[in-house]
């Protein structure tokens, strides 16, 4: 008989919904691929991995039937508020969305102002929490996903809840380790919980939600597998190096997948000319939509390089501008889409200024946009100074534009140097240089050329393999007392 494991999987953004980052794509993404896996009779496993989501203002839900399914009251906090839980299916996975006044005053998935955002995040994991309760749906596993859902794991395990979740096992996905949530010693006594209760866990980051969720988590996961390995040294661990050291035998990589029918040259609806690995000489034409839209000079054979990034320091745009400044002499275009830190976005305007010829910057979040660039560039440029799975280079890959990265986290996991990107060793300006220039070199050579980019396209970032391992990881939960 099948055995049926139900895995509550929670998240702060998912596609098609509404997107800031990579998470989203992941939480868009991963929970089809697993429950998919159900039909390949997954020695006698059966997954249902159902989504919960907050119902934030800006998110679209145009294409969604909405079901209204329950209204509760959460008392915790805050005093009595009103949730109202939908119910639809997205992405082929039955997923629950969260209303209530605790995001009435936030029209963004994400706030600048650090206290707004905990006390969303506080209140949606409880209502996440008393939700599954209230249902009475068996929850086997709850699956979360950084600082924001990270609550739920110490949540389940309060008085008012540990009974019904006493045999719940649960994982957190790590997908940026360095936003821990900030101190939140008062709202988390407003809510009558506690500090991370490890000695090994600084006691400066006891109150901070991600801390207290990788305290709590039977499993911890990170994106790929090299960052699993880096959290645990002071360069990468953000001062928990320690405490994640002592519990290595916790944490796993396992690398994210793309949605892979969504990213697709061939059936993409907001391409110019859709192309294959059998068709790419149309691919040009992309190149030449894309720089008489931004209004660069049509080159053909002058290397285009893309970035589509949140402008931030992580991402190392400082680095960028700097190489492509010291490298005047070579020919090569620029389109950055981004925005993000307004200090980073403005270094980007002036260098636009700069070299008005060369370079342009689109300070902006767009869907579609990103789509063309990754399209009609020839190189796509990611020198991150830490990057845990990175899904920009794997598009890029899918779609024909040769990533160049720094080698570390997900970046060093899925490109190989000299065969589907370039990977420069070092995070400094020095090493991006000198691969950018080997890129630009052999950029000359078409048939090379060619050659990178099918390699990159042949490239499996579908979510099978990893989806297994996340069975594995779950099997194994649940075979534990
Ligand atoms: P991160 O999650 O750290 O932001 P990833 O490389 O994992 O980085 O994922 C970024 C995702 O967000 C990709 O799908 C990328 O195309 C998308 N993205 C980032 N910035 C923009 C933007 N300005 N407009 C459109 N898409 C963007």
């Amino acid at each position: 008989m099948d055995k049926l494991i139900n895995i509550a999987y929670v998240a702060s953004e998912a596609t098609p919904f509404v997107k800031v980052g990579g998470l989203a794509d992941v939480a868009g993404s991963l929970p089809k691929a697993l429950n998919s896996l159900n039909d390949d009779n997954f020695d006698g496993i059966k997954l249902d991995m159902r989504v919960v989501l907050p119902l934030h203002n800006c998110g679209d839900t145009n294409n969604l039937i909405m079901e209204r399914f329950l209204s509760f009251q959460l008392t915790e906090g805050f005093g009595d508020i009103e949730i109202t839980a939908y119910k639809t299916l997205m992405n082929d996975t039955i997923t629950y969305f969260l209303d209530g006044s605790f995001l009435s005053d936030s029209s963004n998935v994400y706030s600048e102002n650090p206290v707004e955002d905990q006390k969303k995040f506080i209140q949606f994991s409880f209502a996440a929490v008393r939700f599954f309760q209230l249902i009475d749906w068996k929850v086997d596993i709850f699956h979360v996903n950084d600082w924001h859902t990270a609550l739920c794991l110490a949540i389940i395990k309060m008085p008012v809840f540990s009974d019904f979740y006493s045999f719940t096992k649960s994982v957190l996905t790590i997908h940026n380790l360095p936003y821990l949530g900030g101190n939140s010693d008062q709202i988390l006594k407003k809510f009558g919980m506690l500090r991370a209760n490890d000695i090994n866990m600084p006691t400066w980051a006891q109150d901070q939600f991600l801390p207290i969720g990788i305290v709590a988590a039977d499993e911890i996961v990170t994106v790929s597998k090299t960052y699993a390995e880096e959290i645990q040294t002071p360069n990468y661990g953000c001062g928990l190096e320690n405490y994640l050291l002592k519990n290595r035998n916790k944490i796993r990589g396992i690398i994210n997948g793309l949605d892979s029918d969504y990213w697709n040259p061939v059936t993409d609806k907001h391409l110019y000319r859709r192309f294959s690995i059998e068709t790419l000489h149309l691919r040009l034409e992309n190149k030449e939509d894309l720089l008489c839209s931004i209004g660069l000079k049509i080159e053909r054979k002058i290397p285009l390089v893309g970035m589509v990034t949140r402008i931030n320091h992580q991402k190392g745009i400082d680095l960028a501008l700097n190489v492509f400044e010291s490298i005047l002499a070579e020919d090569w275009q620029l389109v950055i889409l981004g925005s993000g830190d307004s200090n980073l976005e403005n270094d980007v305007i002036n260098f636009q200024k700069k070299y008005p010829g060369k370079v342009r910057f689109l300070c902006k979040y767009d869907e579609s946009m990103a789509h063309k660039i990754y399209s009609g560039t020839d190189l796509f440029l990611m020198p991150s100074r830490y990057e845990p799975c990175g899904l920009s280079q794997m598009i890029a890959n899918r779609y024909g534009s040769i990533p160049i990265v720094t080698g570390v986290g997900g970046l060093k996991d899925t490109i190989i140097h000299e065969k589907n990107g370039y990977v420069a060793p070092e995070v400094n300006e020095i090493s991006i240089k000198k691969v950018m220039e080997r890129a630009f070199m052999v950029f000359d050579d078409l048939d090379r050329w060619r050659l990178h980019q099918k390699n990159g396209m042949r490239m499996d970032y579908s979510w099978t393999n990893s989806a297994k391992e996340y069975v594995v990881l779950y099997r194994q939960l649940m075979a534990r007392k």
